[in-house]
């Protein structure tokens, strides 16, 4: 079977997944500054080391957007027999940008094969 994390292509994947890590990147590094205000001395150690982690967070985001963009690049273009619409497929087997329609390119797991 074919796991996916959510219910949608692996390219909207790799962006939420890059999403999430800026977001919580950025809501570490906020919470540890406001840990100086809050906890005073002892709030600044906290605060480098929310720091660190809010660094190391925002560098896998990065990553991730890199990897997203490289993983685009040698994406399959393929026009969606369901919906119409052009989108990209990464491997073999995924979700169509669109409407969400598991695509394959192995005839072996095809279900049904696109009228032509
Ligand atoms: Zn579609």
């Amino acid at each position: 079977m074919n796991k996916f994390f959510f219910k949608s292509a692996k390219i909207n994947e790799f962006r939420l997944w890059g999403l999430v890590f800026t977001l919580v990147g950025m809501g570490v590094m906020i919470v540890g500054t406001g840990g100086i205000i809050w906890w005073g001395q002892i709030g600044r150690i906290i605060a480098a080391v929310f720091m660190v982690i809010g660094m190391i967070s925002l560098l896998i985001s990065v990553m991730v957007y890199f990897w997203a963009g490289m993983m685009s690049t040698s994406a399959t273009m393929l026009q969606c027999p369901e919906c119409g619409r052009q989108t990209k497929m990464l491997g073999k087997t995924d979700r169509c940008m669109y409407c969400k329609t598991i695509l394959t390119l192995d005839p072996a797991q095809a279900t049904h094969a696109p009228a032509e």
